[in-house]
């Protein structure tokens, strides 16, 4: 998920590879570290932090060479520190290995490495694939990479050295990316062009499946059955920020279009098909305890909050516990029922929000069990939490959050599906919500190709100084979120609400020139909605309706249509978000807002 840089050539690696690792800051890290081959030894270099803490260790204790790998690391396996930052080596000291992604069946892989002798020395599961690296190492180091590849389930970016052959780099790619950059008589492997852009713009772009062998006399790729591959070289001509954005306009547009792959990331691994279920590894809840819990209290803020609506509606479907949602600013002050068997689940982000932070210490200090979603993992509240579900949605660097929001929805689904299926949801619609999850990331790519009709009806509206998100059931949430995204980013005036609750006063602002969003998918209240939507037709007010198929009876009161797939009830508001999103988006770009820093607001609220 984060950075990878490498080099082998004739100038001195070290300053390369942290003039690399520089370039990679943009992405967000939380630690970094070199591999450099000195005098025929694989010597590493790691800290926690920021790259000047490298940099300090670099300065107390050099090392020089000519071949080296390097690495910003966005931890999902064990807490930023400095023995779990990378490169990681094998037990013999003979491999190094820098990785961007998962390794899903490291469990298995470690118990079977301890077996045969190994130790370990860290909590991720990159310091299992260099063991296996060595483990499979017959005399040549891309045939030992391709062996302990085919043994390896889920995604990586890879760069491997070692001291055996002192004048190779290996690389990689399956679901991470990764190229190879080209000049003369030396070459680099790097995850995005803009870290060795100052040497080069000339790159060969891996596909999945495929490996690079770097030496000091050129490169080859091949795939995973070692027959070669051809690729010609292709010239950059994107500046650096482009590049960053990797090509996209802001970073809040590269991660709405990241997540049918960030949502497959949070499913990765957890899904049970066939028994309905979900495997969640790091809940630390008995089945004992899970049974006895009697209440669920999701506390969260902002987008955040909207998910914990979701999910509480999810929960109370598939589980019959009765949940209840509080912004974590007013619970932490309030004197709520709480006893040990409440499970209190926090939503953040960063997990470094201080009211949901103070939320759960509060709820901790009551006896309840907590659970934190988080994306950042050894952020504060995944470390306080009893138990938690890491989103693995990657870094999140627009302010108005997006990847996260579909991710922690999809995180709940996981759960409320553990816990419904424990009690009393049967295993034909645990397996239909499982089937759905598992469809949900070709689904967004779907409503993501659609992006270009969305931008039109933006364009319509990018002038309207009101806006109202209306939605009824699962997609009411929807609707607070949606009109969240547009206020954040447009600073348009927008109102989220039950649709059928119009009438009992915003219907009072609805006239030609207010735009209302229905959120009206082919639900269970796809019927009642209707009625809402004539009623802002009656008044004059412009509509713009979400829906999943063809309904006749809406025709002729839609004034904009948006489509997306059809998905369980419960799901929908995932799909209806992308939308959503886009829309702020591009009324936000029109307007001419700066769409990723938006005035007032931070990216991790760490003040009360
Ligand atoms: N899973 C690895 C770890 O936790 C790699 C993380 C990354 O992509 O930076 O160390």
């Amino acid at each position: 998920m984060c950075g990878i840089v490498g080099y082998i050539g004739p100038k001195n690696v070290v300053p390369i590879l942290i003039g690399g690792l520089k370039r990679l800051e943009y992405r967000g890290y939380d630690s970094a570290g070199v591999a450099v081959l000195d005098r025929g030894e694989l010597r590493t270099r790691r800290a926690a932090g920021k790259i000047a803490m490298l940099e300090a260790a670099l300065g107390a204790d050099p090392v020089v060479g000519h071949i080296g790998i390097g690495h910003t690391r966005w931890a999902t396996h064990g807490p930023p520190t400095d023995r779990n930052a990378h490169p990681h080596l094998s037990t013999d000291g003979t491999i190094a290995v820098v990785h961007n992604g998962i390794i899903e069946n490291y469990g298995t892989l470690k118990t079977q490495l301890a077996a045969k002798g190994h130790r370990f020395s860290s909590d991720t599961d990159t310091e299992v694939l260099a063991c296996l690296i060595q483990e499979c190492y017959e005399g040549s180091l891309e045939d030992a990479v391709v062996a302990a590849l085919r043994l390896v389930e889920g995604t990586y970016g890879i760069a491997v050295v070692s001291s055996r052959e002192p004048q190779k780099i290996v690389g990689a790619r399956q679901g991470s990316p990764l190229l190879v950059g080209v000049s003369d008589g030396q070459y680099f492997l790097a995850s995005d062009a803009s870290a060795i852009l100052a040497h080069t713009r000339d790159v060969v772009y891996l596909s999945e499946g495929e490996i690079a062998v770097l030496t000091s006399g050129g490169y080859r790729l091949m795939d995973i059955d070692a027959a070669p591959v051809r690729r010609s070289v292709e010239t950059i001509a994107w500046d650096l920020e482009a590049i960053e954005r990797g090509g996209y306009d802001h970073f809040m547009l590269k991660e709405i279009f990241e997540q049918p792959t960030t949502v497959a990331n949070t499913l990765r691994g957890r899904l049970r098909l066939e028994e309905g279920t979900s495997k969640l590894g790091g809940l630390n809840l008995s089945h004992e305890q899970l049974m006895e819990i009697d209440q669920v209290i999701i506390t969260a803020c902002g987008t955040s909050w909207h998910s914990g609506l979701i999910g509480e509606l999810m929960i109370e479907d598939m589980a019959r516990i009765p949940v209840e949602v509080e912004y974590a600013s007013e619970f932490r002050y309030r004197n709520p029922i709480v006893t040990d068997r409440t499970l209190c689940i926090v939503i953040s982000q960063s997990g470094e929000t201080a009211d949901t932070l103070a939320a759960m210490r509060e709820a901790k200090r009551r006896g309840a069990r907590t659970l934190g979603l988080v994306n950042v993992v050894g952020s504060t509240i995944a470390r306080e939490d009893d138990g938690g579900i890491y989103l693995h949605a990657g870094p999140e660097i627009g302010v108005a959050s997006t990847k996260a929001f579909s991710s922690q929805v999809v995180a709940l689904t996981l759960l409320a599906l553990k816990l419904g299926r424990k009690r009393n949801l049967s295993v034909a619609r645990g397996r239909e919500i499982a089937q759905a999850l598992d469809a949900l990331p070709a689904q967004i790519q779907t409503i993501l190709d659609a992006a270009p009709a969305i931008e039109a009806i933006a364009a319509a509206y990018q002038d309207a100084t009101n806006f109202l998100y209306l939605g009824r059931g699962y997609n009411f949430p929807a609707a607070l979120e949606g009109a969240l995204k547009l206020k954040e980013i447009s600073y348009i005036h927008a109102e989220g609400y039950p649709a059928a609750e119009m009438k009992h006063g915003p219907i009072a602002l609805i006239d030609e020139k207010m735009p209302v969003v229905f959120l009206a998918p082919h639900d269970a209240v796809f019927d009642k909605i209707v009625s809402n939507i004539q009623e802002v037709r009656a008044r004059g007010g412009r509509t713009i309706v979400i829906t999943s198929r063809d309904e006749p009876v809406l025709a002729g009161l839609m004034d904009h249509e948006i489509r997306i797939p059809e998905t369980v009830d419960l799901l929908s508001p995932v799909l209806a978000s992308i939308p959503l999103q886009l829309l702020a988006y591009y009324i936000a770009v029109k307007r001419g807002a700066n769409v990723d820093q938006p005035r007032n607001l931070a990216k991790s609220v760490t003040v009360e």
